[in-house]
């Protein structure tokens, strides 16, 4: 009997030649196509069913599917004949009772809102040039991430994209324009694989959802695609995506959201593999360590390969440059590590240090404070972002940007990166008493993201009577600590643009009018966007802030004296390779009233000064008797 299951494996390689693994789901080949599931090993029966449509309709062919001999939990079929166009989906049984039907968990394509695979030619959905597209090379301390919605982004009439809220936007060259000219070089695309909590066959109307509802993690969501209905254009226009942002130099991140699934019952893990996927409490509860309602079981080898694998194939077919690990904290470090170890070296990997709850897992949780143990991963610096705009546990109390004293070591600990640094007083930094990275490039240095408040909404609700000049200097002032960071520096999309979501901190499935970008922001307050291009721009230009390394950054950069709401430190730029500028000083000043530093006496070129970042330089300055001055509630940058 081994012998001739041997020799279908081997007939199914010769049709299929795609045929990996077992576990693909389906392998398209025009002249059959292979089915395969893992179950559990008491999985007693399990139905194949072929469908004309991706929802609605009869099947027009069901097969028991055969257990492979050798392995109880595999289960495989072939159906002759060329099947592309079909749709399919699995029937699983156990104790006398089908599950239900569900694509598997590795659908790599489905039809609309993702019920049922799709039985696809994958090679078809290459856009023209596809072949010729590459990862472009920017090192992870040359990183400058923008985090995007695609919706956010594109929706208002004002954007004048055309194709509002889909991948398409991304392909047109006024979105383009714009992030090169902000100059950031990564877009972070919330969670564009296909999520629940948006009706693709109602898209006609308003909806909106972050996404962090994830149905099947290896499919483009349909809502994105200007078709969701026929499979291969949500797949094809995601490439188109990528293309274009790559030929303008710019990585592509995927926000990915293993840590939980949208509901249990109706997951495909558990239609599949019932609790197998899930951690459970003692008491055989589910545990809830994403604030979901369920939390994935990363230690065990099924969710691990999953997961690799899931990685692994959107690199390989998508391009895909990094990826942000949605509540990294309830995944095992080794599996971190695993897929760490399994994609290039160039592929960037962040996520949150944290969780939502508490995680039925004894073991290493890949929190941040376990980052050393996770070289080449790095996580969300939340020390640095709730020194500058207050405490992610109220909306309205005010830190540094605020002039509430008390947190400039917080800021100091973010501005080397988490790294150890003789010139950080770890005992006064917020939440992390230790350095937590080995290298800056694991800090993601921040003020704002999608959770929580914008910038704008959160100044406006903690800085007392704050005025629309004070605003955008706070503002301002914010970001500059960020693109100075010697950590990856991270922005939310439309903060360029002043963007504020009226006051909303969840805005996760508030209307468009909460989360749109208004472009005509860029018309009324242009001296925002021309000090963030400024301030990238000088970023980019200038090694002295992104170095790279732990050693280089405690051999050149060392703090001045540290005052109530002022920041400042001294960069060697003599001893930074690639570096043009000698002494470089750099200021956060967050009083309502101008301050003074020390430097050795000469003239300095200014570049950062009030509302103004050039790294041409605005002006030059003469530290009389060895002080400068730093403005209210801004940032000052010299060199010389
Ligand atoms: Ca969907």
């Amino acid at each position: 009997m081994r012998r001739i299951t041997l020799l279908v494996a081997i007939i199914m390689a010769l049709v299929v030649p795609q045929f990996i693994n077992a576990s693909n789901g389906v392998t398209y080949g025009p002249r059959a196509s292979a089915f395969s599931i893992e179950t559990n090993d008491d999985a007693q029966q399990v139905k194949l069913r072929i469908y004309k449509d991706g929802m609605g309709g009869k099947p027009i062919k069901t097969v028991n599917m055969k257990r492979d001999k050798g392995n109880p939990a595999l289960w495989q079929t072939s159906i002759k004949g060329d099947l592309k166009g079909r749709f399919y989906t699995f029937d699983v049984k156990y104790n006398g009772k089908f599950r239900g039907e569900c694509p598997g968990i590795w659908a790599t394509a489905v039809g609309v809102n993702g019920r049922r695979g799709a039985i696809i030619d994958m090679t078809t959905t290459d856009p023209q040039g596809w072949n010729t597209d590459k990862r472009p090379v920017i090192a992870a301390k040359d990183l400058i991430i923008y985090e995007m919605h695609h919706r956010d982004f594109s929706i208002d009439a004002s954007s004048g994209i055309e194709h509002k809220g889909k991948f398409l936007g991304l392909t047109e060259p006024r979105a383009i324009e714009h992030l090169k000219r902000l100059g950031v070089n990564a877009v972070h695309v919330l969670p564009s694989f296909d999520y629940a909590s948006v009706d693709e066959t109602r898209l006609g109307e308003p909806q909106y959802n972050w996404g962090y509802d994830p149905v099947n993690y290896n499919v483009p969501e349909g809502g994105y695609s200007t078709d969701p209905y026929r499979p291969e254009v949500r797949i094809r226009e995601f490439k188109q995506m990528v293309q274009s942002l790559h030929r303008a130099g710019i990585k592509v991140i995927l926000d990915v959201v293993y840590n939980h699934t949208w509901n249990i019952d109706g997951s495909n893990f558990q239609l599949s593999r019932p609790d197998y996927f899930y951690r459970k409490n003692a008491d055989g509860s589910y545990s809830n360590g994403s604030g979901c309602g369920n939390e994935t079981a990363s230690e065990r080898e099924g969710m691990r390969r999953f997961m690799i694998e899931s990685v692994k194939y959107w690199i390989s077919e998508y391009h895909i440059d990094g990826f942000r690990f949605d509540l990294m904290g309830v995944h095992d470090v080794e599996t971190m590590n695993a897929i760490r170890q399994a994609v290039p070296q160039d592929i960037f990997i962040y996520g949150e240090g944290w969780s939502a709850g508490s995680c039925a897992y004894p073991g290493e949780l890949a929190m941040k404070a376990n980052i050393n143990k996770m070289p080449g991963i790095a996580a969300f610096s939340d020390e640095m972002r709730d020194a500058l705009r207050g405490p992610w546990d109220s909306n309205s109390k005010a830190a540094f940007l605020g002039g509430v004293k008390g947190n400039e070591e917080s800021i100091k600990f973010g501005i080397v990166g988490a790294i150890q640094h003789p010139g950080v007083d770890y005992s006064k930094v917020n939440y992390s008493k230790a350095p937590y990275t080995l290298e800056p490039t694991q800090m993601i240095a921040y003020v704002s993201c999608h959770d929580d408040m914008c910038l704008v909404d959160r100044l406006k609700a903690s800085v007392k009577d704050i005025t629309a000049d004070e605003l955008i200097r706070l503002d301002l002032l914010a970001q500059t600590v960020v693109m100075t960071s010697q950590g990856v520096p991270f922005m939310l999309s439309g903060e360029e643009m002043l963007r504020d979501k009226k006051g909303v901190h969840n805005s996760f499935e508030s209307p468009d009018s909460i989360n749109h970008l208004d472009w005509g922001n860029l018309e009324r307050y242009p001296q925002v966007m021309d000090y963030y291009t400024g301030l990238i721009a000088m970023r980019k230009a200038h090694p002295a802030f992104h170095m790279g390394s732990a050693d280089m950054v405690r051999r050149n950069l060392e703090f001045l004296p540290t005052e109530n709401c002022l920041v400042a430190y001294h960069i060697n730029g003599r001893d930074v390779p690639g570096e043009q500028w000698g002494d470089i000083y750099v200021a956060f000043n967050a009083h309502k009233r101008a301050r003074t530093i020390e430097v050795p006496k000469g003239e300095y070129t200014v570049v950062c000064r009030n509302i103004k970042c050039d790294p041409a330089g605005i002006a030059t300055v003469k530290a009389k008797g060895g002080k400068v001055t730093i403005p209210a509630q801004s940032a000052l940058i010299i060199h010389n």
